[in-house]
């Protein structure tokens, strides 16, 4: 039996399992394996022993799941096909409205889904900090294996650090090949679990629903780990999945409720827009007097439509939320709003990005000029570098211009084409670069030289300093952090090092945290005792001499 299954016979989660079989002297290898009955029967036996825990304010909260993945790899039919199979058809086929998500019930356990917002929207929601995500599954189709968007897909839900269950689908097809995906996925550090990874892959079809309950059991599983809580009775806070205006009931939102319960009357203020909750509409269309922890709802009452990503929270009364909108409005007045570091071509292509593809959305003013300048840019690819034009178009640049390539770490070239202040501000906000030409001979020489910086870069080492372990610590979810000695030169932290034992490279890494008396620091001299933790070689051991370089790029 393997773990997951005796955790959930247990019912207990599985990392809750997974700590105790750490602590024993049960092998901890044992994730991958099969646990024999002995030693079940010894886990059965800790367990007994263990105390009851104490009771906690928070209460467990149900799943909130996104599909993302590339276009027509089948995310809305899956989504379509789990509504299908797992709501009743009567519930279902009244709803007239959707509410941009919904709510199944399997195996008596609540799972909720947001409807595939696109990447755009992913990214504006965790832009503004707010998580509406707890799970992403991946679509993939089995015929078409891993694409552009997939990789983006795996990179926004990294950079969230949302877990990802793989739904590999349209197995029924005839050309689908799943260990082809499984191989692909290996590449981006998602190894599947049969192949001793950690990643769930589920092989599923929309159209014959095959592997749908299997996908959904995962689901759960993957949500009982992340051991979800909130307290229903805590200070409310939710967020924007959806805005519209309807023309007889004017501006709704769609709020996720992330803590607390929503209630008729209550006051609420996100950002510049507020107002006092008149009407609350489930999912299914309708009407309800209150929302709990991962509930989605329609909200009427508010002044404006919010954006994707907003946050609400309950105020006292509505004096108190037209003051914090009308601050919020002047704070964006006077213009303190870029936080995020721009993505530049320099960023882009800087020494250590292992990308080799340049990614560009292009904006031009003729149909003629389009075609000449995608053309060059094209020809500007090198054997190892490619130039990815991900949208191209006729006009101003616009907003969802900037959303796309901020989505997928690309750069805005605009070709004799006006950039708005507004459009300006928003680029700067997210952190995009766009780049304003008037001749293709600028652009050309431009992308040239971001070219060749993508091509793979050739480097001097330089030792800078070097370090003796004194001693090794095993911090969790940190790791190991050797306590040393600098003889020589200093470490920096951020620079590369060599694990030297025996004379003998064993490792290399780099320094991802370097302290002084559990202060984080940036260098340490010689003559000094310092905490390093180099990330990448290994068991790092007493004795052993940490070599810091410093590299440096040969033109
Ligand atoms: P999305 O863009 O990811 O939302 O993809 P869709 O759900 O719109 O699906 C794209 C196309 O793939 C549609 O024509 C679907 O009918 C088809 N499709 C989706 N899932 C399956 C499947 O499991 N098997 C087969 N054969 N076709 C599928």
């Amino acid at each position: 039996m393997r773990v997951y299954e005796l955790a959930r016979k247990l019912k207990i989660p599985t990392k809750k399992l997974l700590d105790i079989i750490s602590k024993s002297d049960i092998s901890n290898k044992v994730s991958l394996s099969n646990l024999s009955s002995k030693e079940i029967e010894k886990i059965k036996n800790l367990l007994r022993e263990e105390k009851p825990s104490l009771k906690k304010k928070l209460l467990p909260r149900d799943p909130v799941v996104t599909f993302l993945g590339h276009v027509d790899h089948g995310k809305t039919s899956l989504l379509d096909a789990i509504r299908n199979t797992q709501v009743a058809k009567e519930e279902f086929g009244g709803i007239t409205q959707r509410i941009g998500a919904s709510e199944i019930n399997f195996q008596g356990k609540r799972i909720v889904f947001i409807d595939t917002p696109g990447h755009e929207a992913f990214t504006a929601m965790r832009a503004q900090g707010a998580q509406v995500t707890d799970i992403v599954v991946l679509v993939i189709a089995a015929d078409d294996g891993v694409m552009p968007q997939t990789k983006e897909a795996i990179n926004h839900a990294r950079a969230a650090k949302v877990p990802i269950v793989v739904a590999i689908n349209k197995i029924d097809k005839k050309e689908a090949n799943p260990e082809r995906v499984k191989q692909q996925l290996t590449k981006y550090d998602l190894t599947p679990e049969e192949w001793g990874g950690e990643t769930i892959c589920v092989p599923v079809s929309a159209l014959t629903k095959e592997g749908i309950n299997e996908l959904l059991e995962m689901i759960l599983l993957e949500a009982e780990m992340l051991e979800l809580s909130a307290n229903p009775k805590g200070d409310f806070k939710g967020v924007v999945i959806e805005g519209e205006v309807d023309r007889r009931k004017g501006p709704f939102s769609t709020i996720l409720v992330k803590e607390g319960t929503l209630h008729i009357g209550d006051v609420l203020v996100g950002g510049e827009i507020w107002g006092k909750v008149r009407a609350l509409i489930n999912w299914q269309g309708e009407k309800s007097k209150e929302a709990g922890p991962s509930t989605p709802v329609r909200v009427l009452g508010l002044s404006k439509v919010a954006t994707p990503g907003q946050i609400f929270i309950k105020v006292k009364n509505e004096k108190e939320a037209r003051r914090l909108a009308e601050k919020v409005a002047e704070e964006k007045k006077e213009g303190s709003l870029s936080k995020r570091e721009r993505l530049t071509l320099e960023s882009i292509f800087g020494p250590e990005k292992k990308e080799k593809s340049l990614s560009i959305v292009l904006k031009t003013d003729t149909q003629g000029s389009l075609k000449a300048v995608s053309d060059t840019l094209k020809s500007l690819e090198e054997k190892d570098v490619k130039v990815n034009i991900l949208h191209q178009g006729i006009g101003e640049v616009n907003k969802s211009d900037v959303l796309l390539a901020s989505t997928a770490s690309s750069i805005i070239i605009s070709f004799n084409v006006e950039v708005s202040n507004e459009i300006n501000l928003l680029a700067k906000e997210e952190g995009v670069e766009i780049r304003k030409y008037r001749t293709i001979y600028e652009i050309i020489d431009d992308i040239k030289l971001a070219v060749k910086g993508l091509l793979e870069p050739v480097y001097k080492e330089e030792l800078v300093g070097k370090a003796q372990v004194r001693e090794t610590f095993k911090i969790p979810k940190v790791g190991i952090v050797a306590g040393c000695y600098v003889m020589e030169g200093k470490v920096l932290r951020g620079s590369r090092a060599k694990v030297i034992r025996d004379k003998e490279v064993v490792g290399e890494g780099r320094i991802v945290s370097l302290k002084r008396f559990n202060q984080d620091v940036n260098e340490v001299s010689t003559g000094l005792e310092c905490g390093i933790n180099v990330q990448g070689p290994g068991e790092v051991q007493k004795g052993d001499i940490i070599e810091v370089y410093h590299r440096q790029r040969v033109e």
